[in-house]
């Protein structure tokens, strides 16, 4: 499917460096961005579906870093079916497991969480729920493991590892096996700050910095924050990714934030909602944690943005997150919102709205073009201006 987006008011890359794109006209093919910036009618002309954006904002779709993926779209900690699909009603288009620890009873033993983390990531290798990218298959480190174990299973697709749910006394002991899943390619991960376990220790910023992982997952709290004197430590004396999270604390998110900026460390921020968890299925988890960035901590709107989306790519290296040519096609049109004092997405970004979604296209298929059913609905009018295929992208339910 060829998909040309028309008429759009501003481009956000996604990319920090340069968090605008000029144009108003972006054109994907299959399940990637054909062109970003200015098209020929003749290539327009040439397109299954041309959506006019009516003069909204497009953003990259947006990657929450941290999910708690089971299997198929069902938390069980919320008993709810159908999440997936409703986070990509908020312009989320990519989902990356923070590990299966919520599937019930889930193993411990070795050969267990091997087969649970082969199992998760081969069975979301080709399902999208509703249109969502799903990378899951996050291998709990347990004492158990060993090396070769890792490097087993990183033989058959798995790249991503977590520490903090494992069974070892010390936080520390997690190090032989962080380094192993790096030697084996792997994302490592680390959960930060008070435990969700009972009987497991806080970890807090001497861990991270033994540890060195490439991310400390929900640094400003899951939901519970490390000190606050350990923030500066981890931007100055690691290069360890600061993953901030809606179901946080919200003033050390904004406190990391704020330190990251004055070090030039903000490219390591990345944004993500730690959910569905005890703090429930949050579809606009991610829109309000942009929202929150932005006009409580004085952050730029693109700014945050890219922190949702390229910087997540660039961390775990996915070829999403940023709206150039060759990147997955995953773009949200987004806009303020109806009824709001703001003219634009950014303006109500800035002013501390959420912005409204007007259209989702993920893997190059338009998901759903003129309202989400669970944002307002945008000031201007995203719509299907001429569709050659049997298809109706109206999509929203109300
Ligand atoms: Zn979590």
């Amino acid at each position: 499917m060829r998909v040309a987006i028309v008429n759009i008011g501003t481009i956000v890359s996604g990319d920090l460096r340069r968090p605008f794109a000029p144009g108003d006209t972006i054109i994907t093919d299959g399940d990637r961005i054909a062109a970003v910036g200015t098209a020929s009618t003749v290539d327009v002309e040439q397109c299954d579906v041309v959506i006019d954006a009516d003069g909204t904002t497009a953003i990259p779709g947006l990657i929450d870093s941290h999910v708690h993926i089971t299997f198929g779209d069902f938390t069980p900690r919320q008993q709810t079916i159908g999440y997936l699909e409703s986070y990509l009603q908020g312009g989320v288009t990519t989902a990356i497991s923070a590990s299966e620890v919520h599937v019930p009873g889930r193993p411990h033993d070795a050969d267990g969480v091997k087969a649970l983390a082969v199992a998760a990531h081969k069975c979301f290798e080709h399902y999208r729920p509703g249109g969502m990218k799903v990378y899951a298959g996050s291998v709990i480190l347990e004492p158990s493991l060993t090396g070769n174990d890792l490097g087993e299973i990183a033989k058959q697709g798995v790249w991503l590892a977590k520490a903090g749910f494992g069974a070892f006394d010390s936080a520390y002991d997690y190090a032989p096996l962080i380094a192993a899943a790096r030697a084996h390619g792997m994302i490592t991960t680390v959960h930060t700050g008070g435990s969700s376990i009972p009987g497991s220790g806080a970890i807090t910023g001497d861990h991270l910095l033994a540890l060195n992982p490439h991310v400390s997952f929900h640094v400003n709290g899951g939901p519970t924050a490390m000190p606050d004197q350990d923030f500066e430590r981890l931007i100055v004396e690691s290069e360890i990714a600061l993953q901030i999270c809606t179901a946080g604390n919200l003033r050390t998110a904004l406190l990391c934030a704020k330190l990251a900026q004055q070090h030039n460390a903000f490219e390591r921020l990345i944004i993500a909602t730690d959910t569905p968890t005890g703090s429930g299925v949050m579809p606009l988890g991610m829109l309000y944690t942009i929202s929150h960035l932005a006009s409580l901590g004085g952050i730029g709107p693109e700014r945050c943005i890219a922190a949702a989306t390229g910087s997540n790519a660039r961390v775990y290296d996915l070829d999403c997150g940023v709206l150039a040519p060759g990147k997955a096609a995953d773009i949200a049109l987004i806009d303020a919102p109806d009824g709001g004092t703001q003219d634009t997405a950014l303006g109500a970004i800035s002013h501390g709205d959420i912005a409204a979604v007007g259209a989702v296209i993920s893997g190059g298929e338009p998901r759903f073009v003129g309202r989400s059913r669970n944002t307002p609905g945008t000031t201007r009018k995203v719509r299907v201006a001429s569709c050659r295929l049997a298809r109706d992208f109206s999509g929203a339910r109300h």
